[in-house]
């Protein structure tokens, strides 16, 4: 068994520009790899099928799991004659803005590149991932990236200043379409995203901290009042700077000493149940 480690992201900043005539958004953002990671085993099998598991009874295992359609993808591509059987050990909350499908998508990419042996580079695995998902592409690099376009064109960028990233998943269910179909464009409070990206070229913790923005943040809490609930626990109980990831639910904070990490910890324990501390993986993954 072949095991690829599949880590979550966050968005230090999202940016929406505009609504593309194809129907995507136009986005900017700044995202990066925190040590939250699903673990995807893959093994070769001989009779050409694709077979999938996960320790998480609520995600797909059939055609509609992103790592399922990435292998029938490379399959398909490339002509394959085996078959894999996929594990996913699923530690990244399930919807809640953190790309763990996208992810999942991603190591198997990487993954069956070696088993296969396909000898792809990284750059032509998230070609074949963007057609996947928007998220995938930066997933297949990993580490920090200035992401544009709808999401798939990826620079990568230096690693942000050292860190402890706090996350707590409300137990609501977002949907991404009610998000950004909630989204109106000449009301948002747009992020700086060349700030951010300043504030990490120059590793200025504070810089980050400030800088931290997501134009979708104000319509999900309008949505769910649990969010705001969890956005203000953190911050009173010692973050240095607080934001939804992605579309949410998920509020990440950002904290330099590691006793406040526990307290915060702490304080939220007795409001959700999915609360996570980990650093950030600022750096691109070095495999295949
Ligand atoms: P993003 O941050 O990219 O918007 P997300 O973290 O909000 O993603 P996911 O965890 O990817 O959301 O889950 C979204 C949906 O994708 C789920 O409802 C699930 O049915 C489906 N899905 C497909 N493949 C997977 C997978 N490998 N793991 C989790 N969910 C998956």
């Amino acid at each position: 068994m072949l095991y690829v480690k599949a880590p979550a992201k966050i968005n230090l900043t999202l940016d929406v520009l505009y609504k593309r005539e194809d129907n995507y958004h136009e986005v900017e953002m700044v995202m990066t790899t925190i040590d939250l990671a699903d673990r995807i085993g893959l093994s070769l099998r001989q009779d050409g099928k694709i077979v999938l598991s996960s320790t998480d009874q609520f995600v797909p295992t059939d055609q509609r799991n992103f790592a399922y359609q990435a292998a029938r993808l490379l399959q398909q591509r490339f002509k394959i004659s085996a078959g894999v059987t996929i594990k996913i050990e699923k530690e990244i909350p399930i919807a809640a803005g953190l790309a763990g499908g996208s992810t999942d998508a991603a190591a198997t990419l990487r993954g069956l590149n070696v088993l296969w042996q396909l000898n792809l580079t990284l750059d032509e695995l998230a070609d074949i991932g963007a057609e996947i998902g928007s998220d995938v592409p930066f997933c297949v690099y990993g580490g920090t990236a200035h992401a544009t376009g709808r999401g798939e064109q990826i620079r990568e960028i230096s690693a942000p200043p050292t860190c402890w990233v706090v996350l707590a998943k409300p137990k609501v269910g977002v949907s991404t379409a009610d998000i950004y179909g909630g989204l109106n464009l000449t009301q948002v409070k747009h992020p700086n995203t060349q700030e951010m990206l300043q504030a990490i070229e120059q590793c200025d913790y504070k810089a980050m901290c400030r800088e931290l923005g997501n134009v979708l943040e104000d319509v999900t809490l309008k949505l769910h009042p649990e969010v705001v609930k969890i956005k203000s626990l953190m911050e009173r109980s010692g973050a240095d700077a607080v934001l939804m990831s992605g579309s949410g639910p998920t509020v990440f904070g950002l904290v330099d000493s590691e006793i406040r990490v526990s307290r915060i910890v702490n304080a939220l324990r007795g409001f959700c149940e999915d609360v996570y501390a980990v650093r950030m993986l600022g750096e691109r993954h070095k495999l295949a």
